[in-house]
């Protein structure tokens, strides 16, 4: 039934699910509510609820479910594939009420939050414990671990740390009928049966709502010893990457590669000095996170100095300063200059095994440049954990709707056996590209799994899967 049949009384009986501060009528729904990064435009929702503890937001859930009513549940709303925008008729749940940090437990070095609490003060309170939340993004000062958690998000530190997945314990979650689900385990070791919170985790909130998280934490970092280095190929990028990882016991926090075009694009764009000449073929962020930087200084220092020896790097030049650490990753940062100053663009996300990233960029770059002759592209992305980043644009003036250049792209990932999703998950935009990184039984397996947890389909419908 669609939702603007809806009688009274089932707005009466969200409104006091949540309570009259907590509802919002859909004449009454802020803009901010109705899109995310991502250019996707969902339909009308029908009304928004910020639910202030599980048993409401269960039973908004099973109020939904009664009357068929879909459901998007929303976090920061800084995602980048239209995961959270509103489905027509929907009624948005909003976490951003549920923001408490419950607990910090250093003897068991895990924090207990709830799912709307800001990526940004999770870190901060571990670190003013002692502590380091390893996950770290760009849209850290919106974003919310509840959304963190429903895409599985990367960031800066994966080679190091892993994705948001690695940093998880436990999670509550509400399924689609009001049920509550509690996995609130607190201990690294569990095998008691199949842990059955990462069946949660990335599936932006088509399986159910997560609600509560315990997190896991690591030992404190109080800086960093960080470089910028040049490359002479992309061989020298593996290379180097094995090379630091052996040298420094695993112990690398980043590694972010970029292009020359990138490296170009944003010193033209920010109007900074180089760190380096320009007219290197790759550039690469290094950093390494740690208790005690200034005692690890001699280690990185020497890892750079062999790999100069051996001619990994052309060029290097290590921070030293905290002001310095920032210039650099400003570089890496300035992505959101380029954004700005190229639109309208169209951003790629993907990954491809690490050793084949150079020969995949060089076949998407000459694809491109045959298709459509002098559009813009700059490459660079978390090269350290196999994903690379894309950003190709104005595209006015070559394809519109930038349909052809996704699928030229895409194409090529598909033949090198990528994911034409490394972190950013799948949402409504990469819908239709969903095949080119999954198997057909895969996908059944996954449309199985979406009727056995959400058999009316209310949760997020037509998001991820068609
Ligand atoms: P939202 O955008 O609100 O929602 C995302 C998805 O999760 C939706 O499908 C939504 O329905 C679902 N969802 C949200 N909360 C819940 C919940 N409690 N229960 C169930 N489902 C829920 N991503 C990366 O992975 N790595 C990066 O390096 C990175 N950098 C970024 C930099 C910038 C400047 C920006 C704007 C975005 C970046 N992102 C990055 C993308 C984005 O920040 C992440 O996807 C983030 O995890 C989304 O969190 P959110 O709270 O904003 O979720």
């Amino acid at each position: 039934m669609p939702a603007r049949f809806l009688p009274k009384d089932f707005y009466h009986a969200l409104e006091e699910a949540v309570g009259s501060a907590n509802f919002r009528h859909a004449d009454n729904i802020p803009q901010s509510a109705l899109g995310d990064w991502s250019t996707e435009r969902g339909g009308t929702p029908c009304a928004l609820v910020t639910p202030r503890d599980t048993a409401a937001v269960s039973a908004v859930l099973r109020l939904c479910h009664q009357h068929h009513v879909p459901v998007v549940p929303q976090g920061g709303l800084s995602g980048l594939a239209g995961g959270a925008v509103p489905s027509e008729g929907s009624v948005l749940l909003s976490l951003a009420r549920m923001d408490q940090i419950e607990e910090i437990d250093t003897s068991s070095s895990l924090m207990v939050v709830e799912a709307g609490c800001i990526l940004q003060r999770i870190q901060d309170a571990a670190q003013n414990a002692g502590y380091y939340f390893a996950l770290d993004l760009g849209a850290r000062g919106s974003c919310q671990i509840g959304g963190n958690i429903s895409t599985n998000a990367g960031g800066n530190r994966v080679i190091r740390y892993g994705m948001t997945r690695d940093l998880v314990l436990g999670l509550e979650v509400v399924f689609a009928d009001g049920t509550i689900l509690p996995m609130m385990n607190r201990m690294p070791k569990n095998n008691a049966a199949l842990d059955l919170k990462h069946l949660f985790i990335g599936s932006e909130g088509t399986l159910g709502v997560i609600t509560r998280a315990v997190l896991k934490l690591h030992p404190g970092v109080c800086g960093a010893n960080t470089a910028l280095v040049a490359l002479p190929e992309f061989d020298s990028v593996t290379r180097l990457i094995s090379h630091a990882q052996f040298m420094l016991s695993g112990r690398l926090t980043a590694f972010e590669l970029m292009w020359n075009d990138y490296y170009q694009a944003v010193i033209d764009g920010t109007g900074q000095k180089p760190p380096l000449a320009t007219d290197y073929p790759l550039y690469a962020l290094i950093d390494m996170q740690g208790a005690d930087p200034d005692g690890e200084r001699s280690a990185f220092e020497a890892m750079l100095e062999t790999a100069f020896e051996t001619s990994i790097i052309s060029d290097a030049t290590i921070a030293q300063s905290h002001r310095e650490i920032e210039t650099f990753w400003s570089l890496r940062d300035g992505v959101s200059e380029i954004l700005s100053l190229r639109a309208p663009v169209i951003s790629f996300d993907v990954s491809v095994p690490r050793s084949r990233i150079g020969d995949c960029v060089d076949e998407i770059r000459a694809a491109l440049t045959q298709a459509f002759p002098k559009l813009p592209t700059v490459f660079f992305g978390h090269a350290g954990d196999s994903n690379i980043h894309l950003v190709a644009g104005p595209i006015d003036q070559f394809d519109p709707t930038g349909k052809n250049i996704e699928r030229a792209v895409y194409e090529i990932i598909r033949t090198y056996g990528g994911s034409v999703s490394a972190e950013h998950g799948i949402g409504l935009h990469k819908k239709p590209w969903l095949s080119y990184s999954r198997s057909e039984t895969e996908l059944a397996t996954l449309r199985l799994l979406k009727r056995s947890f959400d058999p009316k389909e209310i949760l997020n419908p037509g998001k991820v899967l068609s």
